[in-house]
């Protein structure tokens, strides 16, 4: 049983900042240390959205919630508090087990059938991305949908919660991916809003459909885009 009063004796907020991978900026607020960014998990309520005062504790404009360092954890992850006091004490258990050195290992536990899967897509659709309903593991409660590199390598999952909110891996950089750009390999490429209209794209027999999972777009990204337009004869549709 993990003691949440040791967790937070051992795990600052800066230190929970830097495992959950948030970029935030760091101000000043009546002579305190304050960290302002957008929040990862709720996407929604602008740059300044997430608040963290490490003397104080956390707070979430956009979902108007806060708390210690172990709640900043679990809404950030999407996880129970139980799971993230864990996980804020070792948090490289989870995710380093499965990787390999080709990728990722697919998670073989993803259920294709379940109802908030074919509420998205067909078994056949799903069975085709890999994608399915995680009962366990870090995307448990979530329909986990497997993330690429542009040569098809395995690198993460996201999931689709309950809500519709997304959850990223901690340190999975939005910004650095393009949604199924392994796919895209010759012809026109589709530029859609996001995940869920890829997929659904996928299923009505649409050709070579990307998003990105930020709302902006980075260097990285355009470098990448670049990339399969130049190199693979790709006309970008948006
Ligand atoms: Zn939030």
């Amino acid at each position: 049983m993990v003691n949440f009063n040791d967790v937070k004796e051992r795990v600052s907020f800066e230190d929970a900042i830097k495992l959950l991978g948030i970029t935030l900026t760091e101000g000043e607020s009546n002579g305190k240390k304050v960290y302002r960014g957008p929040c990862p998990h709720c996407q929604t309520g602008g740059a300044r959205a997430l608040v963290v005062t490490p003397d104080k504790g956390f707070y979430c404009f956009s979902k108007k919630a806060g708390g210690d360092v172990i709640q900043l954890a679990a809404h950030v992850r999407g996880s129970s508090v139980k799971e993230a006091a864990e996980w804020l004490l070792s948090p490289g258990k989870e995710q380093n087990t499965n990787i390999e050195p080709g990728g990722l290992k697919p998670l073989e536990y993803l259920d294709p059938t379940h109802e908030r899967v074919l509420a998205i897509v067909s078994e056949e659709t799903a069975r085709f991305v890999g994608m399915g309903y995680a009962s366990k593991g870090i995307m448990r409660g979530t329909v986990a949908i497997p993330i690429h590199d542009i040569d098809g390598k395995l690198i993460a999952y996201a999931g689709i919660e309950e809500d519709g909110a997304y959850r990223f891996p901690a340190g999975f950089l939005r910004s650095a991916h393009i949604f199924n750009i392994h796919r895209v390999i010759t012809g026109e490429a589709y530029l859609l809003p996001t995940v869920e209209d890829v997929l659904r794209a996928m299923e009505n027999g649409i050709d070579q459909p990307i998003c990105f999972f930020n709302a902006g777009i980075d260097p990285i990204q355009l470098k990448a885009l670049a990339d399969i337009l130049d190199g693979r004869t790709t006309t970008l549709v948006v």
